[in-house]
């Protein structure tokens, strides 16, 4: 018996290799055979050309092609995002949210069951951390949204339960499979690595050369007695450490780091904290997201007012930093940012 090829784990390098290998055929049929997967959804690959001519190798490999996408155990819509639940073969659940844009869908992605991290305005970081997921696993909930439920996701975030960069390996294989034009076919500069400012993730992402990712970073505080009150990360990499990381990280021409900022009243939204903001950022390319926290059970806060987050992106837009307000999506079905993980 010849081992299973799980189609979703493997680069297109890797499947040609298992082609040539076990079935003596090579790029022409595993370039196939991610087109049926990848871009018809993988019903009918018995009947794709390639295949149909070569009953004996269908029949072969109609015994070893595993799809493992995860079970889609609900959907719930609201506010114009769509977050799913997936069941994975052990049972444990994972959450992904499409978020619909101007002109194509985006999809958020999860990396872990849970997470390590501990954040403390992070519903993930509730759950405690139950394991990483495998590169099927990742690139499933891409398959299961595309066709499953049939949306056109041209958009990858990796912001959803658990840390990206704590399962590097398996997230940058998906980040491969993702990116190949002959099966996903989503461009480096549209998927997005979101850390909480885990700092040899970022260095190795550094040296990965795949300059169009982007890379986004989690701030929430701008000194390192509020970061480290609100993210246990920055104990062992500080706020020095980070900026570090990101002064030497290689970015495109005219790239920027994408920062995020929950606004928490009264923790991190004083116009002190803004200033120290800037001043973190300075002379880093930054586009600023701030966000206004989306209460979770067990962090007892509240959002700033609107008052308070205007004249919060003043300051730092009067500091010459790129501010976006985001009034955070999502909250009543716990899509919003920080918010996954109520399942
Ligand atoms: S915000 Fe991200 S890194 Fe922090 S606990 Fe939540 S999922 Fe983990």
């Amino acid at each position: 018996m010849k081992p299973m090829i799980d189609i979703l784990s493997l680069p297109l390098d890797e499947l040609t290799r298992t082609m040539r290998n076990d079935y003596g055929k090579g790029l022409f049929h595993a370039e196939a055979l991610y087109r049926e997967v990848f871009k018809n959804g993988g019903n009918n690959i018995g009947n794709a050309p390639e295949f149909k001519g070569s009953p004996r190798l269908w029949t072969a490999l109609e015994q070893t092609i595993h799809l493992s996408p995860g079970q889609v155990e609900k959907t719930i819509e609201e506010e114009g995002l769509v977050k799913f639940i997936t069941e994975l073969t052990d049972g444990l659940k994972i959450e992904s949210v499409i978020i619909p844009m101007t002109r194509h869908n985006t999809l958020c992605v999860s990396s872990q069951v849970g997470c390590k991290m501990g954040c403390k305005f992070c519903q993930t970081a509730r759950m405690g951390f139950k394991r990483s997921l495998s590169t099927s696993e990742i690139v499933g909930q891409v398959f299961n949204a595309r066709h499953h439920l049939g949306y056109d996701i041209k958009n990858i975030v990796f912001m959803g339960m658990g840390e990206p960069f704590d399962n590097f390996d398996r997230v940058m294989t998906a980040v491969k499979i993702l990116n190949s034009q002959k099966g996903c076919d989503i461009a480096l500069r549209h998927m997005t690595i979101s850390t909480c400012g885990v700092v040899p993730g970022i260095e190795r992402l550094a040296q990965m050369n795949l300059p169009n990712i982007r890379l986004a970073i989690s701030i929430n505080g701008p000194d390192d007695a509020t970061r480290s009150a609100l993210m246990p990360v920055n104990r062992r990499w500080p706020l020095a450490e980070l900026k570090k990381s990101l002064e030497a990280y290689p970015l495109p021409h005219r790239g920027v780091f994408l920062f995020e900022y929950i606004l928490i009243k009264g923790v991190n939204d004083s116009m002190d904290h803004a200033q120290k903001l800037a001043r973190f950022i300075h002379p880093l390319p930054v586009r600023l997201n701030l966000i206004p926290y989306n209460p979770v059970t067990g962090f007892d806060h509240q959002s700033p007012s609107d008052e308070q987050m205007h004249n919060f992106a003043q300051m730092l837009t009067d500091k010459r930093v790129f501010v976006i307000k985001r009034w955070s999506r999502g909250r009543s079905v716990s899509a919003g940012c920080g918010q996954l993980g109520k399942i």
